[in-house]
């Protein structure tokens, strides 16, 4: 393991920048005070802080050697700011104090790593061009990252490629995954509305039980995976809600459905969609009924581009050794909303193992919380990966 001195003399610190945010959990476009303790912090280290992108976004801008702030020689590294509606049960001693909100899924540690490879990287001056520290609001669920690209971030701060990363419970300490091309799933909801005509429960041919649209619709929707989709293609159907009738002796007039759909590939996405609105018409035409499909696609795949994964693999080698960095691991159906940062600019996300043994609590449960002893492996990497893709060029000397 190789942990630059600069941040490994920071690990106190970021111990306690980590606790401090975890114990004060914001979620999705409330992260008021967690921005401005990050917008403080940058500050301190001597950046030029810009906030209010995206509401609570933050951006801090380091420059080094040369400094230019032209996009060839900038690069944007990523973390998030926001927590969970989840009611923590850790029982650690810097356990949320918020009821009901959690760091359950590690940004209190993505923001204090990045913070650490700030502080690092500003004592170290040790590359040639602009850094640029992207802190956002709201990554679940809400899209922080979508809005900042949107309100302008890489208009207003050029850089060449952008990089993420993710804590891992479930991978092996002191590793790093990632691969190029998809490593994360795209993040489609729908709801299906299904209305037949109310009747006595002991009358059912006076009505249309919307009932058997549920009972036959969903069997069906199954079918799109195994039957409709390529084989060697992935995809997941899930029916998440039920709801409808209220009592033993009526027909409900109306049920909804809901749930989520996964996909790597945009085709696979188009198919998926489109057999769900031609089972549902047809199951609906079947038993005399009508039946509605709002289909909404919320996250993009988290799509890897080749060059900047090579990137990626070099930083994390020269941190954790190439045995410790597993570059083709199995991508994960879960979604991430760097997707849209990706799908704006080349870069890579990556998975930094923070495994505890078989029993580490998995993120978005409450009995997580964020591994300390990763918080010199991610900083490090940060680091390396800022000073080999800003590297001083010939001729100059950092300053
Ligand atoms: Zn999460
Ligand atoms: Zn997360």
């Amino acid at each position: 393991m190789k942990i630059a001195p600069e941040v490994a003399a920071l690990v106190p610190e970021m111990k306690a920048w980590r606790h401090h945010i975890h114990a004060h959990p914001e979620t999705a476009f409330e992260e008021t005070a967690t921005s401005a303790f990050v917008a403080d912090k940058l500050r301190s280290f001597g950046l030029e802080v810009h906030t209010g992108l995206a509401k609570t976004g933050v951006v801090g801008s380091l420059r080094s050697g040369r400094g230019d702030a032209v996009e060839a020689f900038a690069i944007g590294l990523r973390a998030d700011l926001d927590a969970l509606h989840i009611q923590e049960k850790s029982g650690a001693t810097h356990a949320s104090r918020i009821p009901g909100k959690m760091h359950a899924c590690g940004h209190d540690g993505h923001t204090a790593m990045l913070l650490g490879a700030a502080a690092a990287l500003a004592r170290r001056k040790n590359f040639d061009g602009t850094a640029y520290f992207i802190f956002q609001p709201a990554e679940e669920n809400e899209g922080g990252g979508r809005v900042m690209v949107e309100e302008g971030l890489f208009e207003r701060f050029p850089m060449r490629a952008v990089y993420g990363m993710h804590n891992w419970p479930q991978k092996p300490f002191g590793t790093f995954a990632m691969r190029a091309g998809p490593l994360m799933g795209a993040f489609d909801i729908f709801e299906i509305v299904a209305t037949g005509k109310g009747a006595h429960a002991a009358m059912a041919y006076t009505g249309k039980d919307p009932m058997l649209f549920v009972a036959h619709a969903i069997s069906a929707l199954q079918t799109i995976v195994a039957r409709n989709l390529h084989p060697l293609d992935a995809g997941v159907v899930s029916i998440t809600q039920v709801h409808g009738g209220d009592t033993w002796n009526v027909i409900p007039q109306e049920i909804v459905l809901r749930g989520t759909v996964r996909t790597f590939e945009p085709h696979v996405q188009e198919l998926i969609e489109q057999r769900m609105r031609a089972i549902v018409a047809g199951t609906a035409a079947m038993f005399e009924m009508t039946a509605t499909v709002r289909y909404e696609r919320r996250y993009p795949a988290t799509v890897n581009d080749e060059t900047e994964t090579k990137h990626a693999i070099a930083a994390a080698t020269a941190v954790v050794g190439a045995a410790n960095v597993d570059t083709d691991p199995t991508p994960n159906m879960g979604s991430e909303d760097f997707a849209f940062m990706l799908q704006a600019k080349p870069g890579c996300y990556v998975w930094l193992g923070a495994g505890r043994g078989a029993d580490t609590p998995n993120v978005h449960n409450p009995h997580y919380d964020f591994n300390d002893d990763a918080l010199a492996i991610g900083a490090s990497y940060w680091v390396t990966l800022a000073e080999q893709q800003l590297a001083v060029r010939a001729g100059q000397k950092a300053a």
